[in-house]
């Protein structure tokens, strides 16, 4: 090793939501990682928005729920949808969304989905993960490429304030760099699907309440509807001032010098009001899937593994599934308990669920880019005709639309059926749905939340290491599990809980929950042979 080298167990590229959430849950299991990142940490473009129930939880977990819901749109704000021809114009249609924001209490989880922009939703991250000793983050530091063997792996990075070269020798090397990502291309995997379904702008502009100016109130999404179709969306950034216009459609990459970003907006408002651009940032909008999530001691998360249409905001919540999966197994692998194949299994559990979430983000995409077979001239007249086109076009957008803003099948109904690293029990699961979640507690799905008699959630038990739950006032023998767990390392408790309620959700009198909070086991007696069970949970199996 050269003078300067610095040796890490982890190291992170790129400290975007997916790398901060990364290094925040290491950190958490205090184990110790060198995140890197080419920028100063400032987002100039921010995109996403929205965090679904299930990256809420996972907040939750870090202690941090309640700061993002202070700091994002504030509780009141309503995450309505509508649909106009402008927010002066003729309203189309509404889509209202109960379950997304507000804070009346939902049943299947102790958190609701919630809309705090990157802007402020990464700082957060950045400062949970810096509160951990076992976390560096390094900025202005430019990942250039790395080798690997068969004991670690050598990266080499740039400090880009002095231009000096740097190796970083690491354990496993995460590479979370997004969309353009080399590490992918270096390790020979490639991608399924499209690279280009459309070309895009979003314009930020700041206008303190703009529902002032209009009549349709306040409203999460505005989507514009012209002769063309949809071709523009006025998202609330914060539920205040800021505003993102995105405009849809292009054939070519966009220039931002060669367009007129206020023609879109006062087209989108209607009328002349008084705003301010702070931004205008074109990007392409894809569906691709990469071919594997990693080799050897390199893996892939977030964009750099999954890229796809924004529709349904189901990004960086899937990049957060990715990390949450990776993390505890990452920890095991550093701690000695891990089984050979414990690693490999992320790629098992989360491709699948990476190639579920493009799909339907790309079925989101088109519904939400429905083509018409003639142009809708009529729909901004305010004659009859124009008037029977919104009306039925409103129906059917209601019922369409209704299928890419209600998600809360998608965020917490995904299961890892096909893992290598669960003990299936030959139960049929109920159907995944895009827009419902059927809480169930069957092998390989996200352990159901339900509220203990001691006020706290039981998603609360979840997460440092595994959780045998034990119903049925403890007479269940636990020992054979306790002793195969204690004889590897395996961080295990046990926990009884009486609540008869809760027993029937499980439908099992012993349920073992994994660090991540999924099942990994079930059933109503002790198994026959405890130490296979663990190993096989611990990916020893082989
Ligand atoms: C318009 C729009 C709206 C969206 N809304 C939502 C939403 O509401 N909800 C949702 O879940 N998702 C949403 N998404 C998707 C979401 O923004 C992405 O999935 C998410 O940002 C991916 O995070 P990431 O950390 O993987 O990648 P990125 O955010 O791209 O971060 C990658 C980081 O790596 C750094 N990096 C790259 N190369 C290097 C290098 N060589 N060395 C060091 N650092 C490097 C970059 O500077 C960057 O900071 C939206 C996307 C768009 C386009």
């Amino acid at each position: 090793m050269d003078r300067g080298d610095v040796t890490v167990p982890v190291l992170i590229i790129g400290g975007g939501p997916i790398g901060l959430g990364l290094a925040a849950d290491l950190g958490w299991r205090g184990v110790e990682c060198l995140l890197i990142e080419k920028n100063d940490g400032t987002i100039y473009h921010p995109r996403a928005d929205t965090e679904n129930c299930r990256t809420m939880e996972f907040c939750r977990r870090w202690g941090i729920a309640e700061k993002v819901r202070a700091a994002g749109t504030p509780p009141d704000f309503p995450r309505t949808v509508i649909i106009v021809t402008a927010l002066t114009g003729f309203e189309i249609a509404r889509i209202e969304r109960p379950t997304h924001g507000g804070e009346a209490p939902l049943p299947y989880t102790p958190e609701r989905t919630q809309r705090c922009n990157q802007i402020r939703f990464d700082p957060i991250l950045r400062e949970l993960a810096e509160s951990f000793p076992s976390v560096r983050l390094r900025y202005k530091c430019r990942f250039e490429s790395f080798v690997q063997n068969a004991d670690g792996v050598t990266a080499e990075v740039t400090d880009v304030v002095s231009g000096r070269r740097e190796r970083i020798h690491a354990q496993y090397m995460i590479a979370c760099c997004g969309g353009q990502s080399s590490v992918a291309k270096s390790l020979g995997i490639g991608f399924d699907g499209e690279p280009v379904l459309d070309h895009n702008v979003n314009i930020m502009f700041r206008v303190p309440e703009l529902w002032k100016y209009h009549d349709k109130g306040k409203c999460a999404f505005n989507f514009i509807m012209g002769p063309e179709g949809n071709w523009g969306n006025v998202m609330e950034v914060n539920g205040d001032d800021l505003w993102r216009l995105g405009v849809s459609g292009f054939d070519e990459p966009v220039d931002p010098k060669k367009i007129d970003p206020h023609h879109y907006i006062r087209r989108a408002i209607g009328t002349d009001i008084p705003y301010e651009i702070i931004s205008v940032n074109p990007w392409t909008c894809r569906s691709l899937v990469a071919k594997s999530y990693g080799r050897g001691r390199v893996f892939l998360a977030g964009d750099a593994v999954h890229q796809h249409s924004p529709a349904g905001g189901i990004g960086m919540n899937t990049g957060m599934g990715d990390v949450v999966d990776l993390s505890w197994k990452l920890d095991a692998a550093l701690s000695g308990w891990a089984g050979p194949d414990l690693l490999a299994s992320y790629e098992a559990e989360r491709l699948p669920v990476g190639r579920r979430n493009v799909r339907v983000a790309t079925e989101n995409f088109f519904l939400s880019r429905q083509q018409f077979d003639e142009p809708l001239t009529p729909i901004v007249d305010a004659t009859p005709a124009g008037e029977a086109l919104r009306r039925e076009l409103g129906k059917s957008l209601v019922e369409q639309r209704s299928k890419v803003h209600i998600f809360d099948g998608m965020a917490l109904g995904y299961r890892y059926d096909q893992s290598p690293i669960i003990w299936p029990d030959g139960v049929t699961p109920p159907p995944e749905m895009k827009t419902d979640y059927i809480a169930n507690a069957c092998v390989g799905a996200r352990a159901p939340h339900a509220w203990l008699a001691d006020g706290r959630s039981i998603l609360d038990l979840f997460g440092r290491g595994f959780v045998l739950l034990r119903f049925g006032g403890g007479e269940a023998d636990t020992a054979g599990l306790e002793k195969a767990a204690r004889a590897h390392g395996v961080p295990f408790t046990v926990c009884d809980i009486a609540d008869p309620e809760i027993q029937k959700l499980y439908e099992r009198r012993l349920v073992l929950v994994r660090p991540d909070g999924h099942v990994g086991w079930r059933d109503d007696a002790p198994p026959a042979d405890p130490a296979a069970v663990i190993d096989r949970l611990r990916g020893a199996a082989t």
